[in-house]
């Protein structure tokens, strides 16, 4: 590993364990998982199904604790940080992209991508030419004032991507994003996003079943039963 990539490294999940308790059994879902995610680079989380991978995003995400391990995001060690200041590293840093949309039904397509940055203090001003352009360069700008009902499969995800781009992360954790789309579509919203992770110089970890995807990207880490497989 070279020196600029060090300068890059916008992840670093170190010595991660998780133990889910669950009533009075304990599922040990990761065991000693150590990965780092470079700016500018696609880096694929494959595996079965059940072996931890929503859990691996959900801590780099800050939205679970692990058990054991640290979690280093933008170079600041999380462990210990109090709520307040982890939703904010997660607000500022963080977009997250799921299996589905996960938009909000009652609201357009800029209006849900403008929301994330209304609730980190952006002016409306400023939301709405920031949303127009992310959907623009995602080939929405005919459908900003679609609601998600409207929207075929991949427009919606395109909308999620840009929703998750909206307060310019350093790093995406997506989990499943294309799983719910025909392959033209899934290929076409991966396409997209990886121009998006290489032109803003971001990170990128996906979770993905889809090997033809996994294959495209620049690494790929395969966890089974917990671990890392090599
Ligand atoms: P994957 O995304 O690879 O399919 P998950 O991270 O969702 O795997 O789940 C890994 C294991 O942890 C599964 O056995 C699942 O049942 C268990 N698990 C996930 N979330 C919880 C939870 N909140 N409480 C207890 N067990 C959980
Ligand atoms: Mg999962």
């Amino acid at each position: 590993m070279n020196d600029k990539k060090i300068m890059k490294e916008i992840l670093f999940l170190q010595n991660i364990s998780h133990v889910y308790n669950q009533e009075d059994q304990k599922i040990k879902v990761l065991n000693n998982i150590n990965l780092k995610v470079f700016k500018g680079e696609m880096l694929a989380l494959t595996g079965p199904s059940g072996t931890g991978k929503s859990t691996l995003l959900n801590i780099a995400g800050l939205l679970e604790t692990p058990t054991f391990g640290f979690v280093n995001l933008a170079g600041k060690n999380c462990r210990d940080m109090n709520e307040d200041h982890k939703s904010y590293l997660r607000g500022t840093q963080i977009g997250f992209i799921f299996q589905s949309h996960r938009l909000f039904p009652e609201f357009s397509a800029i209006e849900n991508v403008m929301l994330p940055q209304l609730i980190m203090g952006i002016s409306k001003k400023e939301a709405v030419s920031k949303s127009k352009e992310l959907l623009t360069i995602l080939g929405l700008e005919k459908r900003i004032n679609f609601r998600p009902a409207k929207l075929s499969g991949g427009e919606a995800q395109r909308v999620a991507v840009a929703r998750a781009l909206a307060n310019s992360p350093n790093l995406i954790l997506a989990d499943e994003p294309t799983g719910n789309l025909d392959p033209a579509s899934a290929l076409n919203v991966f396409n997209l996003l990886s121009k998006l992770v290489k032109a803003l110089d971001i990170g990128c970890l996906i979770a993905t079943h889809n090997h033809v995807l996994a294959d495209l990207m620049d690494r790929r880490i395969t966890i089974d039963n917990g671990s890392i497989k090599n």
